[in-house]
């Protein structure tokens, strides 16, 4: 069995243990049912963005596939300050994860107790460069399926899977759409596109998130776009309509707000342009969470 070791210290049920000693049995119920949730949330000069919203969303999560939250909102927030602090990172990537232990192997039983564990990974502070997408065959559950603004293991199986397909082909991540044939979103970001007029942006638009993840980041960016004076629309979207927009961007914690150069649709490529406005987005959500982007830490 093998590990990438991502930092020196885990936070484990209320205790801080060395990585090597975050071992979970084979029998962990989540392993076998996916009955897990989890968070992503980014610490940038020490300070972690959004903790309270993030932190809400993990119990949210949970509650909605039904898994019982050992700990307060206010434990937890502490707990993942705690952990970046003992693991002595900065700019870091901060993963909670909430899931049934090896108690049963039944589908649920009453035995079946949670644990919370967080761990941190060292982030690199350079945006991404543009991506590519390919088209997923795969569809985004509908809310009828599975609870949809959980983030819930379950609805990873399908994305990794698609992730996967995306990769195998020399692109960089999936597109995915809705039951409906509507765009819904990329593997582990939402999705934005930018439709101009006489070289002016007329409109940013995306998906209403109602039936995918409605990213911490996405509600950001929404949120500094409008601030920032442009008009921004939340529709549904079909494949055909992609050729109207010129610009496209994904946001997410960990991608923050990356551009994307071409989605491969089967049958043909939509090329994209890298205009002003994803400098400028980048810039705004730079500077909201106390991002240094300096030439020193680039390198
Ligand atoms: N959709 C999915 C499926 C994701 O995994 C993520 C990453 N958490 C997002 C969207 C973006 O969410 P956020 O901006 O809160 O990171």
């Amino acid at each position: 069995m093998t590990a990438k070791k991502f930092c020196n210290y885990v936070w484990l049920n209320g205790e801080i243990i060395p990585w090597e000693e975050s071992l979970i049995p084979v029998s962990a119920h989540s392993l076998h049912y996916a009955g897990s949730v989890f968070e992503g949330q980014r610490a940038y000069n020490g300070r972690i963005f959004k903790l309270a919203e993030h932190t809400q969303r993990l119990i949210n999560s949970a509650q909605l596939i039904g898994l019982s939250v050992p700990y307060s909102a206010a434990q937890i927030e502490q707990a993942n300050i705690d952990i970046l602090d003992k693991n002595q990172l900065k700019n870091a990537y901060i993963r909670p994860v909430i899931w049934r232990g090896g108690e049963s192997l039944k589908i649920y039983d009453e035995a079946l107790q949670s644990n919370l564990a967080i761990f941190v990974s060292e982030s690199n502070p350079a945006f991404k460069n543009p991506m590519s997408l390919f088209l997923s065959p795969w569809r985004k559950p509908s809310a009828d399926i599975m609870p949809v603004q959980s983030k819930s293991a379950a609805h990873y199986a399908m994305l990794s899977m698609s992730q996967k397909m995306a990769k195998d082909q020399g692109f960089d991540d999936a597109l995915l759409l809705d039951t409906e044939g509507n765009i819904a979103e990329i593997s582990s970001a939402n999705i934005f596109f930018v439709a101009y007029e006489a070289g002016h942006v007329l409109e940013i638009v995306t998906p209403i998130a109602d039936r995918f993840l409605n990213g911490v980041t996405r509600q950001t960016i929404i949120e500094l776009a409008k601030i920032a004076g442009y008009k921004l629309v939340e529709k549904r979207l079909k494949l055909e309509e992609l050729p109207n927009y010129q610009t496209c961007f994904v946001t997410g914690t960990s991608v923050e707000l990356c551009a994307v150069s071409l989605i491969d649709i089967g049958k043909n490529q939509l090329k994209f342009e890298q205009l002003e406005i994803v400098e400028e987005l980048q810039n705004l959500y730079a500077e909201l969470v106390g991002k240094v982007v300096d030439e020193e830490i680039n390198e």
